[in-house]
């Protein structure tokens, strides 16, 4: 193996350093760094710089260079060798991670590669953006030779999805190109009178010729973003692979959507993280999101007009596209951003911002909430609708006639405490969010998150009793199941009478009979005893 290595431009260390590994010790000839396969985040893999080989010590994975960058993309030897020599040519070992358009799109600031020091203010010369008509031309001739792969189909129509095949047809996803044919599509593309000088993710090859920005690393669907005039302004990728960044804990799932863009190349430009708008621009109401995806799905379920910025606060587009709603008519916005705006300070920070916008140009502007199980607006109709679905004719998961919840099937008989059935009373306390945008780290999260934000135990006082009822179930009980039933009970469709949201994580279910009053913390599917102290929560609303 060793012999061979003389015959390639690079070493495994260009390769470890294209893939974002982290190099936990360096010696003579080796170094050790986490291992992509295992995840694990110790430095186990072993990394041999003088045979260009690796393995890791803790799962075994072992391998050649270019196996290693096929194998983490999920492709071929020969494309790997492809690529990183593109990669390396360019001198930009950043390449083809993207996630920090992303990254610098959230903040809200130019785009611009925080990952490395080789940037297009660093003297890559950058082409002038083409105009909206030209980026259109290109971008949609380009769809038109494309196609969308049948796994890419599926996961679009999938359950997290939920799209036909016209919608996903009328919407002109496809599958990203490999990158072999990156620059024969360019040059039909030019052939046909397009230009794709200006046109993000397009740039001049060190080799003299045109070509797209399109490598296995960053393969997946082609998302396009859509101004109200219906021209395509930009392209989003919706990775196959999530790019995870080094320091990324193994649980965090990493960056899913990157733009099309070529800022990192020669002659390439910015995406300049257009927003994107789905529906009726004359509409009344007019909701805002944050990503495109999300953005189209809800408006299909949904049948409103959309418009979905990339990053939460990347909301400078969003005066001059407000200024023409206003004029067009549209009178109130409606913030949909994920529930996760409850806990953390940079969503409810773009919040605040489309509050303000609105206000500036006429318009209301009101807050999206919903069931808090569902994170994104998407989520949450897909689950109504497939709960509308399942509904016709199945029976209530509750166990009817076994269970009596007071609030809603009226006092519990007092002759079914001569059968072997026993009471008990239960409260529901909630987190309030009584400020406007307040946040609370761990809102609608689990037991972790709790901790994580400092807390041992949930704090009282920043809890609302919401619930004060009883419930006589089978004697032979166990506190588990009853508050399974209460979670079943109040979990989704909730009884009219109850005034508090839908059951979620990080609200606390109390229970109390006669061995005394218990706590637990809501996490996901399981209940966490707690301790908790009910004086300083909130009393109930009215
Ligand atoms: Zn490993």
């Amino acid at each position: 193996m060793g012999s061979f290595s003389q015959e390639f431009p690079f070493g495994i260390m260009d390769v470890v350093e294209l893939l974002h590994l982290r190099i936990r010790r360096r010696q003579a000839d080796n170094a050790y760094t986490d291992c992509p396969f295992c995840g694990d985040r110790r430095g186990k893999m072993n990394v041999n710089f003088a045979k260009n080989v690796w393995r890791c010590n803790y799962c075994g994975e072992h391998g050649g260079m270019l196996n290693l960058y096929a194998r983490i993309n999920n492709t071929t030897n020969s494309e790997a060798y492809r690529e990183i020599c593109d990669a390396l040519q360019a001198g930009d070992t950043s390449w083809g991670y993207g996630g920090a358009e992303s990254a610098d799109a959230y903040a809200g600031v130019p785009v611009r590669d925080p990952h490395a020091g080789r940037q297009p203010d660093m003297g890559i010369p950058q082409a002038e953006r083409a105009s909206p008509q030209e980026i259109h031309q290109t971008y949609s001739l380009m769809l038109e030779m494309l196609s969308l792969n049948s796994a890419h189909r599926a996961h679009l129509r999938s359950e997290k999805r939920g799209l036909t095949d016209e919608q996903i047809d009328s919407l002109g996803f496809k599958s990203t190109p490999p990158y072999f044919l990156c620059r024969s599509l360019t040059e039909r593309l030019i052939k046909q009178g397009c230009k794709v000088e200006g046109v993000p993710g397009f740039y001049l090859h060190e080799g003299g010729y045109w070509t797209l920005k399109c490598s296995s690393r960053t393969a997946g669907i082609l998302i396009p973003a859509v101004g109200i005039d219906g021209l395509i302004r930009g392209m989003q990728i919706l990775l196959d692979v999530p790019f995870k960044d080094r320091d990324d804990p193994p649980e965090k799932a990493g960056t899913k959507y990157i733009w099309l863009s070529s800022s990192a190349k020669n002659m390439g430009v910015t995406s300049g993280s257009p927003v994107h708008f789905i529906g009726n621009p004359f509409a009344r109401t007019i909701y805002v999101t944050e990503g495109i995806l999300k953005a189209d799905i809800a408006h299909h379920l949904l049948n409103r007009s959309f418009v979905a910025v990339a990053g939460v606060n990347n909301v400078q587009q969003l005066g001059p596209l407000f200024a023409l709603l206003a004029q067009n008519g549209t009178e109130l916005i409606i913030e949909a951003h994920d529930m996760d705006k409850y806990s953390n300070e940079m969503i409810a920070k773009g919040s605040s911002r489309i509050y303000l916008l609105a206000g500036q140009h006429g318009m209301e502007c009101r807050r999206l909430t919903w069931n808090p199980n569902y994170k994104g607006i998407d989520d949450w109709q897909l689950a109504l609708r497939k709960e509308k679905q399942q509904k016709e004719g199945e029976n209530r998961n509750l166990q009817k006639g076994r269970v009596f919840f007071r609030q809603e099937d009226g006092e519990i008989p007092e002759d079914i405490s001569d059968s072997p059935y026993r009471r008990c009373r239960f409260r529901i306390y909630q987190l309030l969010f009584d400020a406007d945008q307040k946040t609370i780290p761990f809102a609608f999260k689990g037991i972790r998150d709790l901790h994580k934000a400092g807390y041992e135990q949930p704090p009282a006082s920043e809890y609302q009793l919401v619930c004060d009822s009883e419930l006589a179930f089978p004697k032979d009980w166990k506190d588990t199941e009853i508050l399974e039933q209460i979670s079943a009970h109040y979990g989704n469709r909730v009884p009219e009478s109850y005034k508090g949201r839908p059951l979620a994580s990080s609200d606390v279910v109390e229970l109390d009979d006669e061995t005394g009053r218990r706590y637990f913390y809501i996490d996901g599917r399981t209940f966490e005893p707690v301790r908790f102290s009910p004086f300083l929560a909130k009393a109930m609303k009215g």
